[in-house]
């Protein structure tokens, strides 16, 4: 096998290029995690699962991932499209809102969306994180860099607080392109306007504020870090000055990915990244997510529905992470299919390692040639569409043959162990904790549905198309729907979204 690297498109330098480590066969990774004020939706896990993807297809050419990925649980303000944020602690917000009623304070909220957070992400199998620090466990090394940044003379104190001047940081908008010139035109409408600030465009390292939910003692009185700042401490404590790779939502890079920079860069007078990846947005049904158009999709609400957690994973990558997405019902639907081929797959190849025949192993060969291809898409800047197509040309292979042998058994689970560890489609890699490895979705007798398939086909064969049409339609009355294929006949969970 020719040596492989992988390639991503730098946000950056506004190119695809591949990945050069610092360290050789070991990558450090970065990946903005999500703020605990409530449950993730589906659009953040799709930025989750872009990273998720990178670590895969960087252990499937044989290197060593050291990944962060961190929990926002204090600083990150409503108004954060600016990069000095005005506004209320999201967190304090959410303890405010009808939802937070039933926690004590915010430390309970923080900790009951993390799990909530956690469960789902064990859910659509993605893999941890060697760190997942909190922003709020890294107090002191956040105020010890703000302490730092003013000697140096890149952050002044003010009565409100201590920010950062962008003027004394020259690169300031070289990912964004929200240069000085540029932002200076763009904070007439902008939000905090402080006369202290030397220029509006300084964002906030600490805000002092001794009526804040959470609060620590700092050289310059009681407050609580800025958003931006959690990241440049922790990436650099647990990954060190420079990044091989960083990684987030399309809505980061400005502000937080471009405060980052300035910040790190200044401490440190090294690059902070070599190389930025984002992921753009999810629409639902062509729309931007929303609870007003009740198209705000959680992973929990997909799952009451029905969905197969695999199968949500499946349609949140079906796209390539730099285009937008428009998850649809149909796409969730048609995940669905897709999943359950691979779990017939799986089940066919343990069954023929159980009790297949002795004879030649007949499809080894063409699953390694799909396999390699898989593995070429993903290195491609993680082109997703090719890679589940391949991986599931695999499927037709494994399921076309009508009489598995062992050997060919063999070979079908190496390939699905290999598609799995590559995409995360096939199976759960570990159990998931707190006995959630069922959906809670309806439950349905398999055996049960099974044996009307069969007397379904039956009745076909007999010419007898009434009865065939009435299992039918009752099995669609109960969310079961049957789809007919030169393969047989399958039944899917209709998801009714
Ligand atoms: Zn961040």
């Amino acid at each position: 096998m020719a040596e492989r690297t992988l390639r991503l498109y730098d946000t950056m330098t506004r190119q695809l290029k591949p990945l050069e480590l610092i360290e050789p066969g070991c990558l450090t990774f970065y990946s903005c995690g999500p703020t605990v004020y409530s449950y993730a939706h589906i659009g953040n896990f799709r930025t989750f699962l872009t990273a998720d993807l990178v670590i895969r297809t960087a252990e499937a050419i044989g290197w060593k991932v050291k990944y962060v990925s961190n929990i926002t649980d204090v600083g990150h303000l409503t108004q954060d499209d600016v990069a000095d944020a005005g506004g209320e602690d999201k967190m304090a917000r959410a303890l405010k809102s009808k939802e937070g009623e039933q926690f004590h304070n915010v430390w309970e909220l923080a900790e009951y969306y993390e799990d909530a957070f956690l469960e789902d992400w064990r859910r659509l199998n993605l893999r941890d994180p060697m760190v997942r620090p909190r922003a709020t466990q890294h107090m002191r090394e956040q105020i010890v860099a703000a302490e730092e940044l003013i000697k140096q003379g890149n952050a002044y104190e003010t009565p409100t607080g201590v920010y950062f001047n962008v003027e004394s940081f020259p690169g300031y908008g070289k990912l964004s392109g929200n240069t000085q010139d540029n932002l200076r035109k763009a904070v007439r409408e902008a939000v905090v306007v402080d006369d202290n600030k030397k220029e509006q465009a300084d964002f906030a390292l600490w805000k002092k504020d001794d009526k804040h939910l959470m609060q620590w003692y700092s050289p310059f009185g009681w407050g609580f870090p800025g958003w931006h700042l959690e990241c440049s401490v922790m990436a650099r404590m647990y990954l060190g000055d420079t990044l091989d790779l960083h990684a987030g939502g399309e809505d980061l890079i400005f502000p937080h990915h471009e405060c980052e920079i300035a910040q790190s860069e200044a401490l440190t007078g090294k690059p902070f990244s070599n190389h930025w990846i984002h992921t753009r947005f999810l629409q639902v049904n062509g729309e931007k997510m929303s609870k007003s158009l009740g198209n705000f999709y959680t992973v929990r609400l997909l799952l009451e529905k029905g969905a197969d957690p695999l199968a949500i994973r499946y349609a949140l990558i079906s796209g390539i992470y730099t285009k937008p997405l428009n998850f649809t019902d149909q796409s969730l639907s048609d995940a669905m299919g897709n999943i359950e081929r691979f779990k017939r797959s799986d089940a066919a190849v343990a069954a023929a390692i159980e009790g297949g025949s002795d004879g030649p192993d007949a499809i080894g060969e063409q699953l390694d040639d799909l396999y390699e291809q898989a593995l070429d898409a993903m290195t491609n800047d993680l082109n997703t569409s090719v890679a589940l197509a391949k991986a599931l040309e695999g499927t037709r292979v494994i399921l076309r043959e009508t009489d598995l042998s062992k050997a060919s058994g063999e070979s079908g689970k190496r390939y699905l162990d290999q598609i799995n560890a590559l995409l995360g489609i096939v199976r759960h890699e570990r159990p998931l904790d707190c006995g959630q490895v069922e959906a809670p979705g309806p439950k349905v007798d398999e055996a049960r549905i099974a044996g009307l398939i069969e007397e379904r086909a039956a009745a076909k064969k007999a010419k007898d198309f009434a009865r065939a049409d009435q299992i039918r339609k009752d099995l669609d009355a109960e969310g079961i729907e049957l789809r007919d294929s030169p393969d047989g006949t399958t039944w899917h969970l209709k998801t009714a979204l």
